[in-house]
């Protein structure tokens, strides 16, 4: 599923966001930078020891803040680390913070003139955050940067699962009506 947004496309795919070859991929990391399960656990194994090598020079990450490394190995020239929120109830800013994570990881690939972006579902595996609600602040924030921001060609959604595939497509469906 595809949405064209001020000369740019939004896409919705299920898959591995480890097989993207993009200019950067974003990664669902934790503040700590040295590893995790789920997106980050994948985004390791492909890209090989020098990102961790890498990850631990830079001082860790602040929940809704973004960092840049090298892809190493991976078919992405790079990996754009950010962390979303760990979702408690809904009432400690977590919807300001995912829209956050999104935004610096946005901003991060305009500064460094990263045009084509693959994306995962931020904080909706381990960090617990509500699907549909996660996707529609996923989703609205990538519109209105693209909106705003010419630069970036292509946002590439990449799904795990039907289940999150088919929540982001709905979403998006209400976004941008005749998609
Ligand atoms: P968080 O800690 O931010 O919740 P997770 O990595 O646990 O991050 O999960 C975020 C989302 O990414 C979940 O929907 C999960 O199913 C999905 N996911 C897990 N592995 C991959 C992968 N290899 N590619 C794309 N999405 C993935």
């Amino acid at each position: 599923m595809q949405c064209a947004i001020n000369g740019g496309v939004l896409e919705l795919v299920q898959g591995n966001i480890v097989d993207q070859a993009v200019d950067a991929v974003v990664n669902a990391a934790n503040p700590s930078l040295l590893g995790g399960g789920g997106v980050d656990g994948a985004i390791h194994r492909a890209a090989g020891p020098q990102l961790l090598a890498k990850c631990a020079t830079l001082g860790g990450c602040r929940t809704g803040e973004a960092k840049l490394t090298p892809g190493y190995r991976l078919p992405a020239r790079a990996v754009i680390h950010t962390v979303g929120p760990v979702y408690k109830d809904g009432q400690h800013g977590e919807a300001e913070l995912l829209a956050r994570a999104y935004q610096s990881s946005l901003a991060l690939a305009s500064q460094h003139g990263l045009a084509r972006l693959a994306l995962p579902s931020i904080s909706t595996g381990v960090y617990g955050y509500p699907l549909a609600e996660a996707a529609h602040i996923a989703l609205s924030t990538v519109v209105s940067y693209l909106q705003t921001h010419p630069e970036i060609a292509l946002v590439r959604f990449v799904l795990w699962g039907s289940d999150s595939f088919a929540t982001y497509c709905r979403v998006l469906a209400e976004l941008c009506p005749g998609t």
